[in-house]
């Protein structure tokens, strides 16, 4: 076939199947039924690469890297794929653990992983959920479900900490009510985390050591510029590739979604589609992509721009991110791709805006303004909005009395946001290591994350944000970012030795 011939065979698979369609026929491959690859028309060996390949390669192949492949070679990238998939299955039969919810062993028959829990509470790092479920909190807690739409268990909940026990936080809620239902568990993960907030006067802790007062206004009001007190250095500013900050917020009745599934999915993707066709400001308005019927070449330029999430985080399935996965998730982006949403990833939605250099500021501020936006439309259309029932008049977004914004994951709980700028600090990378980076961030109220977001690698650039969310003002969270930047900056310069 001549490489024309082929390129065009190549393009029509892909036209024939968007890309969730493909990384579900790999998903769903079923070993027992996997025909011959041999045996397979040159067509469907390119579908098949290129379905595994998104998996697999995290969609960073293209049509074009396939088109001038022999049929033998097609036969032989397909096997090693295969292979690969099979290597990385933990149990014989369909489960995947980058897509699917395995429950560990025990926890799957509601028993307490006491050697597991010992083994990772003396280990050096031990996960948030191995040091707060002991076994009096399992005992107390193991035969209760939360009184939310999830029906939550403390099985579910610790799953991934299980699974996973080098995971930092490793537990999650399957709704709103389970952060109350199991607190004698979750309130110690949250004060763990978040450094210097108490859960019992519902303070956190300021720069100077002392008690804030409990937050005053709504996050809108919070998320105003023009109270960031610092500014970034000079220094600083020359190394910032691009900034984004995001929050993640929860849609007041649904079952947060560990604890949804494709149907709960659907229906907030469905809500968000009227929220957002009723954006008006012109900076902010724009589309909202489904992953399921995206074309490639925007799934690619979005993986590439950081706007998109990829899904295929063995954690993430653990704790139930994926389940059910394409169905519901997608993106929504004004034409620039300033203003970003996340659509069921984790969390419900998470609201990014975002750009290229330092203007923290200018940032903030068309977060601020995006999210009023959002808030606005699902109050006009959200089960909050006339046709809501019980959820009448309530507030669009889920909120806690104590801490603020209700998240799945204890990390994001109160404030929700993350502030971030992605920095060139070439020779403390060389010099110092990533774990000694983000350590050091973390005596400053920050972290570090690698050039592609969490759990990623460090390549060329370090994203540096801040590491607590709850108790503290929005604006005061990115006054510690920014401090911890110029600081690194400055430790940057120190090692000398030009550019
Ligand atoms: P989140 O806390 O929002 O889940 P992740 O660490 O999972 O963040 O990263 C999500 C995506 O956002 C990744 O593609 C990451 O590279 C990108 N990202 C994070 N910070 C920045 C930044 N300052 N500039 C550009 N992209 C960023
Ligand atoms: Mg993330």
């Amino acid at each position: 076939m001549s490489s024309d011939a082929q390129k065009a065979m190549a393009s029509s698979v892909y036209d024939k199947f968007s890309g969730e369609e493909l990384m579900l026929m790999i998903h769903r491959e079923n070993p027992a039924k996997r025909a011959d690859a041999a045996s397979m028309s040159e067509a469907d060996l390119v579908a098949v690469v290129k379905g595994y390949s998104t998996v697999y390669l995290r969609g960073m192949a293209t049509a074009s890297d396939y088109a001038s492949l022999s049929k033998d070679e097609l036969v032989a990238r397909v096997n090693s794929f295969r292979k690969l998939r099979d290597d990385t299955w933990p149990k014989p039969g369909n489960a995947d653990p980058f897509y699917d919810l395995i429950v560990e062993d025990s926890l799957a028959k509601n028993e307490y992983p006491k050697a597991k829990m010992d083994a990772a509470r003396a280990a050096e790092h031990t996960s948030l959920a191995a040091k707060c479920c002991t076994q009096e909190v399992w005992d107390k807690y193991k035969d209760q479900v939360s009184t939310g739409a999830a029906k939550w268990t403390l099985a579910r909940a610790v799953n991934s900490g299980t699974m996973y026990p080098h995971s930092f936080v490793g537990c999650h809620a399957g709704d709103q009510e389970s952060w109350d239902d199991f607190k004698d568990f979750f309130y110690p993960v949250i004060e763990a985390y978040h450094v210097g907030f108490s859960m019992e006067t519902g303070q956190g802790t300021g720069p100077d050591g002392k008690p804030l007062p409990p937050l005053a206004g709504t996050a809108q009001d919070r998320m105003d510029p023009a109270k960031i007190g610092v500014d970034l250095s000079e220094s600083a500013k020359e190394k910032i590739v691009s900034t984004r900050i995001r929050i993640a917020r929860n849609l007041t009745g649904f079952a947060l979604n560990p604890g949804g599934d494709g149907a709960s999915r659907d229906k907030i993707a469905a809500l968000l589609k009227k929220v957002y066709a009723g954006i008006e400001d012109p900076k902010l308005k724009g589309e909202m992509f489904r992953h399921d019927t995206m074309s490639n070449e925007q799934r690619q330029a979005l993986i590439d721009g950081h706007q998109m999430f990829r899904g295929c985080d063995k954690m993430q399935a653990a704790s139930g991110y994926h389940v059910d996965w394409p169905i519901g998730r997608g993106v929504f982006h004004n034409p620039d791709k300033s203003f970003v949403n996340w659509i069921n990833e984790g969390d419900h939605i998470r609201i990014i805006a975002m750009g290229m250099g330092s203007d923290v500021k200018g940032i903030f501020s068309t977060l601020s303004a995006g999210t009023g936006a959002v808030s606005e439309g699902l109050k006009k259309n959200g089960p909050v909005g006339e046709e809501g029932g019980k959820y009448f008049g309530m507030e669009p977004f889920q909120m806690h009395p104590k801490f603020g914004a209700i998240t799945c994951c204890p990390s994001n709980l109160g404030t929700g946001m993350r502030g971030s700028v992605h920095i060139k600090i070439p020779k403390l990378i060389k010099a110092w290591g990533f774990k000694k980076i983000d350590s050091e961030c973390r005596k400053r109220m920050c972290q570090a994350r690698g050039s592609s977001g969490e759990h990623s690698e460090v390549v060329d650039r370090v994203g540096i944000s801040n590491w607590r969310r709850i108790g503290i003002p929005e604006y005061m969270l990115l006054q510690d970012m920014i401090n911890c930047v110029n600081w690194i900056v400055t430790e940057e310069d120190k090692l000398g030795g030009g550019k």
